[in-house]
């Protein structure tokens, strides 16, 4: 039997159902919830070569045949071209605002697939099946929908939330392991952010949750609390679901520096370099100690993460580029920078004031 999880948002509240086997049960849970409506499944080839037969079995026994639009995988496909592919094959598809977009894929498809959905018809029914361990521990749950400008990541969206979301752990077995080890960093967050005792956990169980077993439906239930807990919380980030952002601050100017060639680094790995770099941080700022610190680093380690900017193949920029990609502009670069800092495992906080100075020695003694 799956574990449910519900992200308690009033008259907007949905279900997370989590456990091997659901892609077959997709249509009884989908029918349930949403009866008699007619579906289109958003998905990428790689999601699809694997595992679209099972969905669409799952999805007929209730009658539920859906319009299918295949789409190239990778994050330039949160794309305004693609979007409009999406937007189009749904019209095309001939469905109505109480019909369903069901995004089946990683978090590029969920966020895609989600913000076409919000926007058809002003608005229409939205179910996601992430397909990877970062979609189902992170990026399906929580409503942000949105795709990439020229820009900047992100830049362009809407919230709006599933009417479920179906976590087939299963599916995972087909993830390449470099992108379970990414999803693995998000899923780890959630201890270090506020549930010390769920890191333990996970020092102790890891290989049972790379493996399969039961202790994998477990943490991703886990992880699916922790998020739905700050959603239900903070909806649109005007406080503390910033706290999610652990590790991000570092990873993301790590991405840009990295031109997200996803070759040399993956969203995940620059988010575990990112949480190692901000307990180090936070302990050579005197706010958590040097030792939990250590014990971030030998975690990742242990999984096979980098943990460190030496990590990553090629050259980096220097530290002063670092803080650029950081700061973004160089009024905030000379005053002071939002970070998310710790004072020890499972105590992260939001630090509105770090000046950007001891940023910049800090990342030159760690490059
Ligand atoms: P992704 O969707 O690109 O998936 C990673 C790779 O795995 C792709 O090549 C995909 O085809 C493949 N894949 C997915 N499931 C598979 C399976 N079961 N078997 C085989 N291959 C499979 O990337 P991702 O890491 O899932 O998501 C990253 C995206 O999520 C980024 O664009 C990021 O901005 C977004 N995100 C959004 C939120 C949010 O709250 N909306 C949160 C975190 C991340
Ligand atoms: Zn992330």
């Amino acid at each position: 039997e799956p574990v449910t999880v519900e992200v308690g948002l009033g008259d907007r509240a949905y279900d997370i159902l989590i456990g091997p086997g659901l892609l077959s049960r997709a249509g009884a849970e989908i029918s349930r919830r949403l009866p008699g409506t007619r579906a289109a499944v958003i998905t990428d080839a790689n999601v699809a070569a694997a595992h679209l037969e099972a969905l669409k079995d799952g999805l007929e026994k209730n009658d539920i045949q859906p319009a299918v639009i295949t789409l190239p995988p990778g994050e330039k496909t949160k794309s305004f071209a693609h979007l409009e592919e999406v937007v189009d094959g749904v019209l095309a598809a001939r469905l109505e605002r109480g019909d369903i977009v069901i995004a089946f894929g990683g978090g590029v498809i969920g966020d895609l697939a989600g913000f076409a959905a919000g926007i058809v018809r002003r608005g229409m029914n939205f179910v996601q099946i992430p397909t990877s361990l970062l979609a189902q521990v992170d990026s399906s749950v929580g409503g942000k929908t949105g795709i990439n400008s020229a820009r900047g990541k992100n830049l362009v969206g809407v919230f709006h939330q599933p009417k479920l979301v179906l976590a087939d752990t299963e599916v995972l077995d087909t993830l390449p392991i470099r992108e379970f080890r990414a999803g693995y960093a998000e899923l780890a967050k959630y201890g270090l952010i506020d549930r010390p005792a769920f890191f333990a956990w996970l020092e102790e169980n890891w290989t049972q949750v790379f493996a399969g077993g039961p202790e994998r439906a477990q943490a991703i239930a886990e992880a699916c609390r922790a998020k739905a807990d700050v959603v239900a919380r903070d909806e649109f980030e005007t406080g503390d679901r910033a706290l999610l952002n652990l590790g991000h601050t570092f990873g993301h100017a790590l991405e840009a520096a990295t031109q997200y060639d996803g070759t040399r680094l993956v969203h995940g790995e620059g988010v575990a370099i990112g949480m190692a770099l901000a307990h180090r941080f936070s302990s050579r700022l005197n706010l958590a100690s040097p030792d939990d610190a250590a014990r971030v680093e030998a975690h990742l380690r242990a999984v096979g993460l980098p943990w460190r900017m030496a990590d990553i193949p090629g050259d980096l920029p220097d530290a002063e580029a670092l803080l650029s990609f950081i700061a973004q502009d160089k009024k905030v670069s000379r005053g002071a920078l939002t970070f998310i800092l710790t004072r020890g495992i499972g105590q992260a906080f939001i630090a509105k004031d770090v000046p950007a100075s001891e940023v910049l020695s800090f990342l030159k003694e760690m490059h």
